[in-house]
């Protein structure tokens, strides 16, 4: 007999018209989603809130902690619309971005766009692209109120398409309007994570913080990393990790903006800076995207979700596979398999441990500790923390294991925001329900009779003095499982 195995690493995906019913979100579940998003881009906040209340039902059946993630659109500029909804552009076609163009006056000659910078935030021998990068302009000439293009890569155009400049530069403020009424609309739907897209700076998560708290909601938030700009500065990037719970490495619109090639190093530096400040971070987009029409993926796409988790990425995100795809299971499930193939090398289970660090607490230190004896120890099977806040199983989760951090609590916020957290399994357990001398006992049975130890094995084990206080982890012990 072998105890569960379970991933370590988290899945997100996306809801969308092909996943959103009672029986495929069980589905999901089962084949191994942690977090839903919800996309703002797409459907009405009283649609998101419905689907809301589906998962927390079928979450609830499966007897599972399953995460929701409300995505906010954020500032994305996008052109107009086209009398026929699209055009095909051809290479070496002339084509006109032109702000006097209203909705549906767009054709093959140009379309409008209602970001009214954007004369101003081009020049001459820029490189537009539009439509995730699929089709390529290069400026010619600045105007007052229009900008004339060259079309470099051609294709099938059509409305709301979205629009990068290669290098950034293309930037609104990253709360709009709808993203406030979509904000308003979050009591509904009480995610436990929010994302925050087009972020520039520390003051957008302040903000969104600041508009949730007065609707008495503590998701933790998301910052995507997709400007060029954010990457580029470091005291930018250091000063939004500070500010969020985690980021996501949002490689549509950064990858459009910096290029793949620059790409491959910033997901593995945003990965590691993210977990050297205790941060989370999910890597997104296009892991799986053949898997929208396909049921099984490419062997290139199998190994990007592994280098992502050999990267060490907390979680990988699924957005059109999952919500407009032919096979939103079978993505989930491949995406799984991926993910376990990749824990199982040894570079994804060892860790350099912070030898050159100082700790700032007794918490962090605790959880140092634990991590470095779980990984040395040969007996030791798993790691089960006691845990108010969940920081010690998020510290713990942030050097590599092939252990498993249970996070037992009665917290149930907290569980919920450790669906996220790579290694860490959340659990129900009310130690508060026990005195100090049975708790540990109880603890470990519980975790036998969920089948996740066997009896011989040893269990690390950390707590607080005070049980029931938040941080006061100080206490760390291996104990035999009998
Ligand atoms: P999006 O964000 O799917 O909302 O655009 C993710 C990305 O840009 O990669
Ligand atoms: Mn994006």
């Amino acid at each position: 007999m072998t105890p569960k195995v379970n991933r370590r690493t988290k899945i997100v995906a996306t809801i969308g018209p092909g996943s959103e019913s009672d029986d495929m979100i069980a589905k999901l579940i089962t084949a191994g989603v942690n977090v839903f998003r919800l996309n703002f881009s797409h459907g009405t906040a009283e649609h998101h809130a419905r689907v809301a209340v589906r998962i927390r039902k079928q979450a609830n059946i499966a007897g599972q902690y399953v995460g929701i993630l409300a995505d906010l659109q954020g500032p994305k500029i996008r052109i107009s619309s086209f009398r026929n909804d699209s055009v095909e552009l051809a290479n070496g076609d002339r084509f006109r971005l032109d702000l006097n163009l209203g909705e549906g006056e767009g054709d093959i000659r140009g379309v409008g766009l209602d970001y009214q910078e954007l004369c101003s935030s081009v020049s001459r021998g820029d490189t537009l692209l539009l439509d995730d990068g699929r089709i390529r302009l290069r400026v010619d000439d600045v105007e007052t109120s229009a900008v004339d293009c060259t079309v470099l890569v051609g294709g099938k155009l059509s409305s709301r398409k979205g629009i990068n400049r290669l290098g950034g530069g293309l930037a609104a403020p990253a709360l709009t309007t709808k993203d406030l009424t979509d904000i308003d609309s979050l009591a509904e739907v009480r995610p436990d994570f929010v994302a925050v897209s087009f972020v520039s700076n520390a003051d957008d998560i302040y903000q969104t913080r600041d508009l949730l708290d007065q609707h008495k909601l503590a998701p933790a938030i998301i910052a995507k990393i997709e400007r060029a700009e954010v990457v580029a500065d470091e005291d930018t990037l250091n000063g939004i990790l500070n500010a969020a719970a985690g980021i996501m490495v949002a490689r549509g619109d950064l990858g459009v903006e910096v290029g793949d090639a620059q790409l491959i190093g910033i997901q593995k530096e945003l990965i590691s800076r993210s977990r050297r400040m205790d941060r989370v971070v999910i890597t997104a987009t296009q892991m799986m995207e053949s898997m929208i029409n396909n049921p099984m993926p490419t062997r290139a796409e199998v190994f990007d979700v592994a280098n992502a988790v050999l990267d060490g990425t907390d979680a990988v995100m699924l957005s059109a596979e999952t919500a407009v795809g032919n096979y939103p299971v079978e993505v989930v499930a491949s995406m799984a398999d991926a993910a376990l193939g990749a824990e199982r090398q040894s570079v994804a289970r060892t860790s350099r441990y912070r030898l050159d660090r100082q700790f700032t607490s007794a918490q962090e230190t605790i959880a140092m500790s634990a991590i470095y004896a779980a990984n040395h120890y040969s007996n030791v099977r798993g790691i089960a923390c006691l845990t108010e806040s969940g920081t010690t199983p998020l510290t713990m989760s942030r050097l590599s294991s092939g252990l498993p951090i249970f996070a037992l609590s009665h917290q149930s916020e907290t569980l919920q925001k450790l669906c996220l957290c790579r290694g860490v399994v959340p659990l129900f357990f009310d130690a508060t329900a026990f005195d100090h001398d049975s708790v540990e006992a109880r603890a470990i049975e519980f975790l036998l009779d969920g089948g996740y130890l066997l009896k011989g094995d040893s269990i690390l084990l950390t707590k607080g003095e005070i049980m029931g206080q938040a941080g006061s982890t100080n206490i760390m012990k291996i104990l035999p499982v009998s």
